[in-house]
């Protein structure tokens, strides 16, 4: 491990001084949320940084709040743990509670926030597949003003935003949603614990109440392509559709079929492959079942 090189930090207290102190000193800065990855990176993975700004000195970026239209934001400093924990995500949103309970462990999770989750762009980002499905906006501070754009396009590549140097990832907001909304994460990694997603599957469902078909169907998978990514072909199968057995089986294996696995040190590209048809599947049925909501534990249970 690398002893890191001095470097000057900054603690700045609104969105344009951290900004402008981007601006002003040019190349070698970051921003600095809780550092998980930021201080792994400097000591593991040779980033020498000139200076960092802390963007945890910026009031009230960590706030989760309801909207009066029933969207949410969740502030880009909220950590882990209080997406988790947070009451209205657990009743509004259960699988992305479930998503933020997967990463690392809890030490990890009281200081990862998710917009370094996002701000990170690692393609098994687990937060990153429930947000794609729940249709989130990120916004983007910088010195032109503010933009909105799906989460979607803000990835463009492993570890690469649309962002410039100068800019802030500073809230993510979830759109109202369809009434009968269910739906599930699972992150396939055998380890269980404190070890990246092989593959992770969000599926999101709207099920009309009188005989339970697919009204709206989002399915978005981690690990398995450049960047964090939807599978709209397995999303059609589902269409006006009820989720049986064999319907869930024919979208597993469009989304497997979708995906873009690379094979590395954790697993061959068919394996995950492979785990994308089988973990697709799963997570439409449990879903779809409209058990939830489970304890975690249970999830747990349920996933194999
Ligand atoms: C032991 C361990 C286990 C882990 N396990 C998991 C896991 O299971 N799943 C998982 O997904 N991740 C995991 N991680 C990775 C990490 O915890 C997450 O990606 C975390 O959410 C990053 O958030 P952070 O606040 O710590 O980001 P930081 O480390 O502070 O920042 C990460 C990057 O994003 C930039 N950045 C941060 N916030 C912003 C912002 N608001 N605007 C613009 N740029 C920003 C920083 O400049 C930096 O380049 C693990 C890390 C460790 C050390």
């Amino acid at each position: 491990m690398k002893r890191p090189e001095p470097l000057e930090i900054y603690q700045p207290t609104s969105l344009g001084e951290a900004s402008a102190i981007q601006r002003n000193n040019g190349p070698g800065g970051y921003f600095l949320a809780g550092g998980t990855d930021l201080v792994i990176a400097i000591k593991e993975k040779g980033i020498v940084p000139r200076y960092v700004v802390d963007l945890k000195t910026i009031p009230s970026l960590n706030r989760i709040r309801e909207n009066p239209d029933g969207s949410v934001t969740i502030g880009a400093l909220a950590t882990m743990r209080e997406v988790e924990t947070s009451v209205l995500i657990c009743r509004k949103y259960p699988f992305l509670a479930q998503s933020a309970a997967e990463v690392g462990s809890i030490q990890i999770r009281n200081r990862a926030t998710i917009g370094g989750n996002m701000a990170n762009a690692t393609p098994s980002a687990d937060v990153a597949p429930s947000l794609l499905v729940l249709e989130a906006t990120a916004k983007v501070f910088g010195p032109d003003g503010e933009k909105i754009l799906p989460l979607d396009e803000f990835f463009v590549g492993p570890g690469k935003t649309v962002m410039k140097q100068e800019e802030i990832l500073t809230e993510l907001t979830i759109p109202a949603m369809p009434s009968g909304l269910v739906g599930e994460y699972i992150k396939f990694s055998p380890r269980e614990m404190m070890d990246l997603a092989y593959v992770g599957v969000a599926v999101a469902l709207a099920l009309n109440s009188s005989d339970r078909t697919c009204r709206q169907a989002r399915i978005a998978l981690g690990a398995v392509s450049p960047t964090p990514m939807r599978a709209r072909k397995a999303e059609a199968v589902l269409l006006d559709q009820k989720i049986t057995a064999e319907l869930a089986e024919r979208a597993g294996e469009e989304a497997a079929g979708e995906s873009k696995p690379i094979s590395d040190v954790r697993s061959s590209a068919d394996y995950r492959r492979e785990m994308v048809r089988a973990m697709t599947k799963r997570a439409l049925l449990n879903a779809a079942s409209g058990k939830a909501p489970v304890t975690w534990a249970e999830r747990r249970e349920r996933r194999y």
